[in-house]
């Protein structure tokens, strides 16, 4: 857990089923009955100007890139810099990219991941880890 660090709007009309959805365990996006796309960050219709609705996706994902932090970082960030940070691709949605940081086991700081370790398109798991007091946020497993 990392203290103060700033945390988004969890409340919004767009985004508060993804945030709903971590708090219940599970890690959904927005997607389309009508075309089938799935859409992050949350928006207000598809592309095809259908509305959307949240689905749960499994978190199975693909490491699509990654990169390491360094300093200088925010404040809260800073005791754990240098730390890796994944662009992961969902399975379920190619071209559907979250940042996150990657962890071994979800209660892992966010800089116990060996950097050496990461391989581009090695899988990634979702996991959800409480990086601040109270807030659900997703990680990737390697
Ligand atoms: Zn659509």
């Amino acid at each position: 857990m990392i203290d103060g660090i700033p945390l988004p709007a969890r409340d919004g009309p767009f985004e508060a089923g993804f945030w709903r959805a971590l708090e219940r365990g599970e890690l959904a996006h927005q997607n389309c009955a009508d075309c089938g796309v799935w859409h992050f960050p949350p928006r207000w219709r598809c592309h095809c100007g259908q509305p959307l609705a949240y689905r749960a996706v499994s978190g199975n994902a693909r490491l699509w890139s990654w990169t390491v932090i360094h300093p200088p970082v925010l404040p809260a960030f800073a005791p754990f810099a240098p730390y890796p940070v994944a662009i992961a691709e969902l399975a379920e949605a190619p071209g559907l990219r979250m940042v996150g940081p990657l962890v071994q086991t979800a209660g892992d700081p966010i800089n116990h991941v060996d950097p050496s370790r990461l391989t581009i398109g090695m899988p990634l798991q979702a996991c959800i880890v409480e990086l601040a007091e109270g807030t659900p946020w997703p990680a990737w497993k390697i």
